[in-house]
């Protein structure tokens, strides 16, 4: 059996980057932008007010008093230049008239009919804001390769741009596995669950950035498995939960193999999650996981999550991981590192994580009650108090967990 990273590095060896597609601006949000933005102009375009107030030239300042002689809005353009002696008031965002070189805020002065006088220091130059002083034309805004957050989206739109350039979403196709299976809508009849690993990995998917394609329930039978593994395979990548495990009815890994797969591996050391399997078929990547609910999503977290965001131009593949302390003892008594599920919350400015319970591989709650993982070696027991690595699953932990 290899280990989680073995398993990890195994898996991003074999996978490559989509292909790009441009997509309206907002549309590119938290994706990854396949080309190099160049500025086709200056930001700001021009010389700009930083401030309301009343532009001048610094040289003309005597004895603190300027005759008011116009005014001037954001968006128009000045047109003729300032008088020696004269100052214009001027709006935040208008751009600085001929002749002005330095703007004082109107809350700086005294107005004293069509004079102003001003109340204290100026220097040269103050309150604005320079042409190109934030991005020069033909200077490199936004790399290729960069995540696109609402920041870089809001400087793109001010160089005109309406669209991007980004990697493609991943299709996955998902398959449920198993003749217990009921679609959710239905109540539950004897011997029957509702297949809920379907919804928890297709949004698993979504909040990844991928999109996923329904495939349904494959029943248990080589024959349905194989066909329902073959349509999946014209979506990017393929993930089955179930039947991948050693059961008589367990036919995942034969069908990968009736279909010339290259199976990587079937087994992975660590609880929960061992029964999972990763193959090339016809060049597709197809993730095995396994059918108990928690497994399948933590399985998700660990082999599918980072291989889609390489996918897609990421380079930060794995969840953060944070130092911090147990707030109850934990054990593992089994052979197989334990992910245990966690709340975490930062106290203090520290973070601390309790266990979340029951950690049953069928029980969705120790997630829904979780948004971390530690992980414990072998046999290891940790007291109440020890240091541990925490991955964390999603932000809530900020939000306070009961
Ligand atoms: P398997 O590996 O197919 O034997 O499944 C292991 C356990 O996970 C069994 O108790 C299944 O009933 C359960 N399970 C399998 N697939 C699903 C699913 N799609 N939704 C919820 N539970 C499932
Ligand atoms: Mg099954």
């Amino acid at each position: 059996m290899i280990s989680i990273e073995e398993a990890q590095q195994i898996i991003l060896s074999r996978t490559g980057l989509l292909g790009t597609e441009e997509v309206p601006l907002l549309h590119a949000l938290h994706r990854v932008i396949a080309e190099d933005v160049i500025a086709p102009w200056d930001i700001p375009p021009a010389d700009h007010s930083a401030m309301d107030g009343y532009a001048f030239a610094f040289d003309d300042v005597r004895e603190g008093a300027l005759e008011v002689c116009g005014f001037l809005p954001a968006g128009v353009a000045p047109t003729e230049p300032v008088s020696p002696g004269c100052a214009m008031k001027i709006m935040t965002g208008a751009p600085i008239p001929p002749g002005c070189d330095t703007v004082v805020p109107v809350e700086d002065v005294l107005e004293e009919g069509t004079t102003i006088r001003l109340r204290g220091m100026v220097k040269r130059g103050d309150h604005i804001r320079c042409r190109g002083e934030e991005v020069g034309a033909g200077d490199l805004v936004v790399a290729s390769g960069s995540l696109l957050r609402p920041p870089e989206i809001g400087i793109l739109a001010s160089l005109g741009k309406t669209t991007a350039t980004v990697f493609r979403r991943v299709r996955v196709a998902v398959l449920a596995t198993g003749d217990e299976l009921l679609q959710p809508g239905s109540i539950p009849e004897p011997g029957k669950i509702i297949n809920s690993n379907s919804t928890s990995i297709a949004a698993q998917l979504l909040e990844a950035g991928a999109e996923p394609l329904m495939l349904g329930i494959a029943r248990d039978d080589l024959e349905t498995t194989r066909r329902k593994i073959g349509e999946g395979l014209q979506a990017d990548i393929l993930i089955t939960t179930g039947g991948v495990s050693v059961g008589d009815r367990d036919f995942v890994r034969e069908a990968l193999l009736d279909l010339e797969g290259e199976l990587l591996f079937w087994k992975v050391a660590m609880k929960p999650g061992k029964p999972v399997a990763f193959a090339i078929v016809r060049e597709k990547a197809v993730f095995a996981l396994p059918g108990n609910p928690v497994a399948a999503m933590v399985a998700f977290e660990q082999f599918v999550r980072p291989s889609l965001l390489k996918m897609m131009g990421h380079t930060r593949l794995f969840r953060p991981v944070v130092r911090g302390t147990l707030t109850e003892p934990v054990r593992n008594k089994g052979g197989r590192p334990h992910l245990v599920r966690v709340a975490v919350r930062l106290a203090d400015g520290r973070y601390q994580a309790t266990p979340t319970g029951n950690q049953s591989s069928a029980r969705l709650s120790s997630l829904t009650s979780g948004n971390g993982l530690v992980k414990l070696p072998p046999d290891a027991a940790l007291a109440a108090g020890s240091e541990v690595e925490l991955q964390l699953l999603d932000r809530h932990f900020e939000m306070g967990l009961p």
